[in-house]
């Protein structure tokens, strides 16, 4: 009888043992040949809801955003950067799809947390996708950890990136080295730059989730401003003024906004 993921581990038997588990190398090179530009997988045991707890592994997955100089919006006094690609999470989604009819054909489960789980859909597995944030897959996966802006930073992309996740119980080897720390010690560029003063600077840590990053409200009424001036519910200066990852810095300069040039390259974060 094909043993589960979730036998292994609430059997009493280790997480470690080598024999029970697929190499998850080849399996995610096949999912990045499918087009996502960062896939890993990651034990989200501790940080699954209870409904999930039977699918303790998380396939994380995204596709980088276009350069930043494509995607400036501004009007007036306004600059905003657009953030919202559905052409990229319909990829995602694409590749979600690809990645759950293969688990599935070998008999694993495997449920599937959309990019874009703001959208309406009033579906019963919909109600579910709070309680997983791609956030937790993509650290426990070792891709990335949680900014002072609240986002997900990676090495290679920043926070420029949309995410996708599956869940399954095909005992994939999980990443070894998951975050469990912020990576953005006294870099505060995100803090600065934000119109609204809605970033906190506080570091995350896995260990307090609770611990608020984000004046939400405050980054609500500058979205509101900016879609009353441009249209469009969007922002993120958040994410260009991030200096991790970033690689279009010829756009930013172009642009001419202060908090992009410079710095004193002092309380930089890792990279
Ligand atoms: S989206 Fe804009 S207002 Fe909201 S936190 Fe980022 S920079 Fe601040
Ligand atoms: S700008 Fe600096 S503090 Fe903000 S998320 Fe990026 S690295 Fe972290």
């Amino acid at each position: 009888m094909k043993r589960s993921a979730a036998d292994f581990y609430y059997s009493g038997n280790s997480l470690l043992n080598k024999y029970s588990q697929i190499d998850s190398r080849p399996f995610l090179k096949m999912v990045k040949s499918w087009g996502a530009t960062l896939a890993g997988a990651g034990d989200v045991r501790e940080g699954l809801a209870y409904e999930f707890k039977y699918i303790p592994v998380a396939i994380s997955l995204a596709i980088a955003h276009p350069p930043i100089g494509e995607s400036i919006l501004r009007k007036d006094s306004v600059i905003a950067y657009t953030n919202q690609f559905p052409a990229i999470d319909m990829s995602l989604e694409h590749i979600q799809k690809r990645i759950a009819s293969y688990l599935r054909s070998f008999g694993w489960k495997a449920f599937i947390i959309p990019p874009d789980t703001d959208k309406v859909d009033y579906s019963f597995a919909a109600k579910l996708y709070p309680l997983f944030p791609h956030k937790t897959a993509a650290t426990c996966a070792g891709l990335g950890w949680v900014g002072k802006n609240g986002l997900l930073i990676t090495k290679e992309y920043g926070a420029r990136l949309s995410w996708g996740t599956v869940l399954t119980d095909a005992p994939l080897k999980v990443a070894g080295n998951p975050y469990t720390e912020s990576g953005c010690n006294s870099c505060n560029r995100c803090v600065d730059a934000c119109p609204a003063g809605a970033i906190k600077g506080e570091l995350w840590s896995r260990g307090d989730p609770n611990r608020p990053l984000l004046d939400i409200e405050k980054c609500a009424g500058q979205l509101e401003y900016h879609s009353k001036v441009i249209g469009k519910s969007i922002c993120a200066h958040c994410i260009v003024a991030c200096p991790i990852g970033n690689r279009n810095n010829i756009y930013l300069s172009k642009l001419k906004v202060s908090y992009l040039k410079g710095g004193d390259g002092k309380g930089e974060a890792k990279t």
